[in-house]
């Protein structure tokens, strides 16, 4: 018998649909492996979150929280999680690979000097223990790991995982958790949020991407459009971040953030290897490119050759006459 502990990622009281994707795909694992899943939340008031929780039914809920949770902070948060590890003494340890899972869950493990296997997009039950698979080398090669430990943590990568059905009138036990304070070294005193994506880019399902070939900043409002009647996220090569006509939030890639949506469409992107390194699990790429031999329709599902400026518009006044919008 193996458990699970799932750490539930909110911000400003809103849950992280991909810490989410890692309690179902616990809960999924738990009956291959025979274990108990317990999801446990830090927050400052538990009260609008629970529901969203306990409907995906964990066998618990362990709360902790209080006004030291408004802002994520590394030292009271990995000082809150260590607490319920220590009580719940689970063998797997699972968050979301967000970039609060990357900074919380790596320095939680070296609290319990356990092994921590960062962006999994695989996981194998292996008769009562798990083996997890990862991308190395720019996603060129994919390793499998066995775990050696008591106790090991893995972050799991978004929209890679399925969500489980909800279910309504799930009764699950909740409890809350007291943790001692602890003197906080380093905190936030204040957050300038940079101008919002209307999607976030790790959890968006579609994706349009511009690079290079769309030839300058004043040409993003051409993919905007085909952001806006897709319901899409607007992603970015990283050359054009260097060139400045986009900011970095926005850049997928090795140096930028990984994606895995239903749909990843690259407008004017020569496909470097850096550069589906963040993109390559995506489930259905489509690649508009002019030059033939451009390395990217090696993985695109779809490729299309030709003018982004021709191939674009066009597509985007198709698929609004799809949705009867023009
Ligand atoms: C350590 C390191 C980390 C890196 N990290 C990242 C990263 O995180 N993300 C990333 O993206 N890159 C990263 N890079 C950079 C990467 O190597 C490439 O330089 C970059 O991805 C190229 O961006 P691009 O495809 O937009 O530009 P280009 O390679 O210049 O490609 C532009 C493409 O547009 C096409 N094109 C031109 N005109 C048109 C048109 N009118 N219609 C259609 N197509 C057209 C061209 O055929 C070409 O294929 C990294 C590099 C290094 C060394």
């Amino acid at each position: 018998m193996a458990d699970f502990v799932v750490f539930i990622e909110q911000r400003q009281g809103v849950i992280k649909k991909a810490s989410l994707e890692a309690l179902s795909e616990a809960i999924r694992q738990s009956k291959n492996i025979d274990g108990n899943v317990t999801a446990v939340l830090i927050c400052t008031d538990s009260t609008s979150l629970v529901k969203s929780i306990t409907s995906f039914q964990p066998a618990k809920l362990v709360i902790i929280q209080g006004p030291e949770y408004n802002e994520y902070s590394t030292e009271s948060y990995a000082n809150a999680l260590q607490t319920a590890i220590e009580k719940l003494n689970p063998k797997y340890i699972f968050a979301a690979n967000t970039a609060m899972g990357k900074d919380l869950i790596p320095r939680v493990a070296a609290h319990f000097t356990s092994p921590c296997i960062t962006d999994v997009v695989e996981l194998i039950a292996d008769g009562s223990h798990l083996l997890a698979v990862k991308p190395m080398y720019s996603a060129k090669a994919y390793g499998t790991f066995a775990f050696n430990s008591n106790i090991a943590f893995m972050t799991l990568r978004p929209n890679v995982f399925p969500l489980a059905e909800k279910t309504e009138s799930a009764n699950v036990p909740s409890e809350t958790l007291s943790c001692p304070p602890i003197q906080v070294r380093a905190k936030v005193i204040e957050t300038k949020a940079s101008e919002k994506q209307k999607l976030e880019l790790t959890e968006a399902p579609i994706i349009v991407s511009g690079g290079r070939g769309i030839k300058g900043p004043e040409n993003w409002a051409m993919l905007q459009s085909l952001c806006d009647v897709l319901g899409a996220a607007l992603g970015a090569s990283r050359a054009v971040v260097d060139a400045g006509w986009i900011d970095h939030q926005y850049q997928v890639g090795q140096t930028g953030k990984t994606v895995s949506p239903q749909l990843y469409i690259a407008c004017g992107i020569s496909g470097a290897i850096q550069h589906l390194a963040g993109m390559n699990s995506s489930k259905i790429i489509v690649a508009i490119n002019n030059n033939p031999d451009a390395p990217i329709f090696k993985l695109a599902t779809y490729g299309l050759v030709g003018d982004v400026f021709a191939i674009v518009p066009k597509l985007t006044e198709e698929i609004k006459k799809l949705k009867g919008e023009s």
